[in-house]
């Protein structure tokens, strides 16, 4: 009988693949073994002829969702005579194992019908998982990835679960957080002065009261504490947007099913795969008008943030509450999510009329993951839930050294590039708290304890106030161990050629907020020339004061008076400004500027969409970081108006002539969508002629600035148009979240 040996690779570990396997040997009448090692997972299988090809096939179309075969190749090998049954070998057996923490998936289909049918074990068991989906990543100690290793050590096993688990033909088999009504964890539902206890159905019972009268529930998730509010309640959205002092920044909205979300937004095909995907994700779609969705969910926003149940509970709380519910990490604006109880309900006391708790602990908090889908496919805006700590092939660092990355201030994440792998850890969020700092020395810890790796060199940005830069420079210290500091356009834009496989030179345009440039002022609009470790400045914004300097971020009209400043000199606002400064607010920051006191030059494309904003009106007080750029991308649509002009010299922009057309088409009533689609088209012929000046084929876009669907559309038609490979991230996302990502690249050459 012929015997095969097939080699997979992909997303197979971790991910029941190997009990997959088993099954459809089994089913086959197959004999062989199947084990996991550095590369992916063998398998050697012995039958007869028309069975291998039933299982080879079978292999590519019946493994379960969270797995992905990237590349299977098989060869036929000797017989074996003899054999035993078909088995999986322990992974030690074949030699180098390269470790693999799964990330936290959403509940399988298998599980869902489950707690839907009453009369099955676990009917409403809040709690529900097997080897395809359940808790991962937030639960595991330490590796290997074992029950006693995890969150679930303190739950032992009831015979029926134990059968389950030993069973090679169950879906449970060796899922590790398997529980059960019997064995498992509760649920529990308490007031934030301790009162009112209540378990179980009484709990859910009690928890939908909360939301049905337009109060705050703290839900423990998956990942970590959310606060959930009826999202068709107004008065709900207030009370939650006073408590959590988070005034307009949107938020988003899980939905009890796919009916009910596909009746508040327009969903594609695309969309609706991901929607139900294992990494269940939050999707920017855009909205329908006029749907029970309250405005104040994310206003003047025609996107919402919009998801579907990705647990058990979710799903048993959405079922009953039957509406859709604000869904927001447990924090106050700023600080990381609350993952362990004792903290959550400390810090949560005060925003929270109620929790919504359980007795499994959360050993690491991991937000929901968020992505949009533009016309030519997804964009990873926050890499979270579901992808991480998913290890990423890059080519290009097959045989450097090992290194830790420590990422950036903001949308921080830490990265690990050992042996041709990258290991981004999950989203952290910012590092202005002293949680934030906590958080990011927890993740170094974690990642470098899971993987076993001893780094060789470190990298951070030149940011020298950064915390983590601060974090680096203590480690490398301790350690006696190299720091390289990568300036942080650089970073951005090696992450994108890097997630590409680019080992060419490349052009980068790198637009963003700001970051510290070689020169010590704030750079954010570059057009690079990188190559490896090295980069060239190949062109940039003529730089002007920011009166203020970072204040400037959550305040346009500070970005507005620079530059008209640098423009004009010393003068009145213009009218369309005016009504932005009252009182002594625009003379005190033009004396700022006069006096060069607490002014620095920026180069950044961030700065400048603020300014236009804010000069257009649409938005020039206190705002979250990005909202005026947003409302720009809002403004402009889908209207195509002329550019107007740029003089770029020797790769320096001057954007005196944009704004002089800004100012014209102001004085004579044109309106901000007006505005905001020239000044769109404008920045895609700023991005040609860089792009034209090296002339290099390959041109690579990050910075936060390409968040921007309507920005990043126009660039790369226009780049394609003249026949440049314009490459934007994809897995990563392009904002400060691939920053350690890019530092690791660089600092391993
Ligand atoms: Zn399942
Ligand atoms: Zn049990
Ligand atoms: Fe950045």
């Amino acid at each position: 009988m012929p015997r095969l040996r097939i080699e997979v690779q992909g997303v197979v570990q971790g991910v029941g693949f190997r009990p997959t396997v088993y099954r459809l040997a089994l089913a086959q009448g197959l004999t062989g073994s199947v084990w996991n090692h550095a590369r992916g997972v063998t398998i050697e299988a012995q039958g007869e002829a028309a069975n291998l090809e039933s299982f080879v096939h079978a292999l590519r179309e019946e493994i379960p969702p969270p797995a992905r075969v990237a590349k299977l190749a098989s060869a036929e090998i000797p017989e074996q005579t003899g054999a035993p049954a078909f088995q999986i070998l322990p992974s030690h057996e074949g030699g180098d194992i390269r470790p693999v923490v799964p990330p936290d998936l959403a509940i399988c289909a298998a599980c869902a019908e489950e707690m839907d049918t009453p009369g099955e074990r676990r009917y409403r068991y809040p709690f529900t998982n097997c080897t395809y989906c359940g808790p991962r990543y937030s639960i595991i100690a330490r590796l290997p990835y074992d029950r006693p290793h995890t969150a679930m050590k303190s739950f032992p096993l009831c015979p029926a679960c134990a059968r389950e688990y030993g069973d090679p033909l169950d879906r449970r088999f060796h899922a590790q957080p398997i529980a059960c009504p019997v064995c498992g964890p509760r649920l529990s539902l308490r007031r934030p002065d301790g009162s009112g206890p209540a378990e179980g159905e009484e709990a859910l019972r009690d928890a939908v009261e909360v939301l049905k009268q337009g109060q705050v529930l703290a839900l423990k998730g998956l990942g970590g504490y959310q606060l959930l509010v009826d999202a068709t309640s107004d008065a709900a959205l207030r009370c939650l947007r006073e408590r959590k002092q988070r005034e307009e920044k949107p938020f988003a909205v899980m939905f009890p099913d796919m009916a009910s979300l596909d009746a508040a937004c327009e969903v594609s095909e695309v969309e609706r795969a991901l929607l139900v995907s294992p990494e269940a994700p939050i999707l920017l779609l855009r909205r329908r008008p006029g749907t029970q969705v309250a405005a104040a969910v994310a206003p003047g926003n025609p996107r919402l943030g919009a998801f579907l149940p990705c647990t058990p509970l979710h799903r048993l709380l959405l079922g009953v509450v039957d509406r859709p519910l604000v869904c927001t990490s447990g924090n106050l604006s700023d600080e990381p999510m609350a993952f362990e109880d004792g903290e959550a309900f400390h810090r949560l006391g005060a925003l929270a009329d109620a929790f919504l708790t359980h007795d499994r602990p959360i050993l690491r908090p991991v937000d929901d993951s968020v992505l949009r889908v533009d016309g030519d496919g997804p964009t990873l805006l926050r890499r979270a839930r579901g992808f991480a700590p998913l290890a990423v092939p890059l080519a290009s660092a097959e045989d450097g050294p090992s290194i830790l990355a420590f990422g950036a201030h903001q949308k921080a994440t830490v990265s690990m590039l050992h042996r041709g792998q990258l290991i981004m850890s999950q989203h952290l969020g910012d590092l202005t708290s002293l949680e934030g700092t906590d958080l990011l020395a927890r993740t170094v810890t974690d990642l470098l304890d899971f993987f076993q790796v001893r780094p060789e060199r470190l990298a951070c940005d030149l940011h020298p106030d950064y915390a983590s830069t601060r974090l680096a420079e203590r480690l490398s210290g301790e350690w006696n161990l190299p720091l390289i500091r990568v300036q942080h356009h650089h970073a951005h834009g090696a992450a994108c050629a890097a997630e590409h496989g680019l080992e060419r030179s490349v052009t980068a345009l790198v637009w963003d907020g700001t970051g510290l440039g070689n020169d010590g002022t704030l750079w954010g609009g570059e057009a690079l020339v990188i190559k490896g470790a090295s980069f060239q400045r190949l062109g940039h914004l003529r730089p002007f004061p920011l009166p203020g300097g970072e204040a400037a971020v959550r305040e346009p009209r500070r970005s507005a008076c620079g530059l008209l400043w640098s423009l004009r000199g010393k003068g009145e606002p213009p009218s369309s400004l005016a009504p932005a400064f009252e009182g002594p607010d625009w003379s005190l920051l033009q004396t700022m500027l006069t006096k060069e006191l607490h002014s620095p030059m920026t180069s950044s494309i961030g700065r400048l969409f603020d300014a236009v904003a804010a000069l257009s009106g649409l938005q020039a007080r206190r705002g979250f970081e990005g909202q005026a750029a947003m409302a720009l991308e809002f403004a402009a649509g889908d209207r195509v108006e002329p550019p107007y002009a740029w003089a770029v010299d020797e790769g320096v922009a001057d954007p005196s002539s944009l704004l002089e057309g800004v100012l014209a088409d102001l004085d004579t009533g044109k309106d901000a969508t007006c505005i905001a689609a020239r000044f769109h088209a404008s920045l895609a012929e700023l991005a040609l002629s860089w792009a034209k000046l090296s002339g290099l084929p390959d041109v690579v876009l990050s910075g936060g600035c390409f968040q921007n669907a309507r920005l990043t559309a126009l660039v790369q038609a226009r780049l394609g148009e003249a026949g440049f490979q314009v490459h934007r991230h994809r897995k990563f996302p392009p904002n400060d979240g691939s920053i350690s990502l890019g530092q690791a690249v660089v600092a391993a050459q």
